[in-house]
């Protein structure tokens, strides 16, 4: 018998054009910040998600605390935010020195627009156009959005309560890249260009990889400026070395910025891929063995970036054990994060309407979904999840 491989849960592909390009770019001697691919890696990301502007920064992260700053929020201002959700979209609120308010997801494991309202409405009133806090006092200036493995947001929902509540929308669309509305008011609307601000991440699990990187994206020209300017030193005279505000280092790089343009060339492929794989996982596993494929939202075409395996109470397993076979099996998944109200530091924090995040965080566990994945491989998963 031939050993089995191991399934990991999420790899990159680099079967197109990255060895050339990145070639090109060390024969270049042009692998710093400088050269000419990162401005053209801006300009491909704006074209293909319909923006004018595209600013380039090394990490997904990077590009969410820029969206803090580029967006206004200072000390003392609080955020609304996901409380299922990857820390890295929170923690930027407390690098602006803000608090973020957590708030519970609904079916398609995004922030609610319900539970969100709700909150509002019990907690808020509006003074002189702003959201105050009525509890703290606190102006609440902005919401955080993430389109949860790739799924779009409630957003027609969640900008109409933006409206009335004159909150600034920053889109975490780290996994979401190629997402869109296919219907209603947002039809054609890629995630991360219907709020203020959006953000995409080019890390290694994500859609398409740079190693490490991020894209801001913005529908105030003005903001998008802003973000390339903090980038970059905030900086005003190149030569004599002049700044004008506390700015950072969050540049890609021109490497990067090559295996981020061949990488691009192939995402409608990757999406097509995942979609198929989704599917498959879809036919053999949803509403056998006590187990559920959680659907994507209506109406959009969603890229399709992580499957969630949802199992039911009545499975003879526990989510944890079953995530300890398919190891034994060599096949990667995990569950979904822990709540960001539950990490150490944020304790005090404002939270509202988590029951839903709390069922889901025990139940979802996240199947092997890189977009080199066989349907032999992908039936190995089938077949040992069938016999748990
Ligand atoms: C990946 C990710 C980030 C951070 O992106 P990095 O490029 O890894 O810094 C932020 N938010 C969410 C939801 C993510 O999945």
């Amino acid at each position: 018998m031939t050993e089995k491989t191991f399934i990991p849960l999420s790899v990159p592909n680099f079967s197109g054009k990255e060895k050339e390009y990145v070639n090109d770019a060390v024969v270049s001697e042009w692998v710093s910040t400088g050269g000419s691919l990162v401005p053209k890696f801006e300009q491909a990301i704006a074209d293909y998600v319909k923006v004018d502007r595209a600013v380039a920064c090394n990490s997904g992260s990077s590009g969410l605390h820029l969206s803090m700053m580029i967006a206004g929020i200072e000390k003392g201002d609080e955020v609304l935010a996901p409380t299922l959700t990857f820390i890295a979209a929170v923690n930027p609120i407390r690098y602006a020195g803000a608090e973020p308010i957590f708030i519970g997801c609904d079916d398609s494991l995004c922030i609610s627009p319900k539970l969100v309202q709700e909150y509002l409405e019990k907690n808020a009133k509006m003074q002189q156009g702003r959201c105050i806090n009525q509890k703290t006092g606190a102006w609440i200036k902005a919401m955080v959005v993430v389109h949860v493995f790739g799924n779009l947001a409630d957003m027609p929902a969640l900008m109409e309560i933006a409206k009335q509540w004159n909150l600034i929308v920053v889109e975490d669309s780290t996994e979401a890249l190629g997402s869109y509305y296919t219907d209603g008011i947002y039809a054609g609307k890629y995630a991360g260009t219907i709020g203020d601000v959006g953000v995409y991440s080019f890390n290694g699990n994500k859609i398409i990889t740079t190693g490490a990187g991020g894209m801001v994206v913005s529908n105030h020209a003005d903001w998008a400026e802003h973000a390339k300017h903090l980038s970059t030193q905030a900086k005003t005279d190149e030569l004599n070395f002049v700044h004008d505000e506390v700015g950072y280092n969050y540049r890609l790089t021109n490497l990067q910025a090559a295996l981020g343009l061949a990488q691009l060339e192939q995402l409608e492929g990757f999406i097509d891929h995942k979609k198929e794989m989704y599917n498959f996982y879809f036919e053999k596993l949803n509403g056998k063995n006590h187990y559920k494929i959680l659907p994507f939202r209506e109406n959009t075409r969603s890229n399709h970036w992580f499957y969630s395996l949802f199992v039911e109470d009545s499975h003879p397993l526990h989510r944890d054990e079953i995530i300890q076979k398919l190891q034994q099996e060599k096949i990667q998944t995990r569950p979904i994060w822990a709540l960001i109200q539950d990490q150490a530091d944020y304790p005090k924090n404002e939270v509202y309407g988590d029951a839903l995040a709390y069922h889901y965080l025990k139940h979802i566990v996240n199947l092997p979904c890189s977009t080199n994945l066989t349907k032999e491989d992908a039936q190995r998963v089938v077949d040992v999840l069938l016999s748990l």
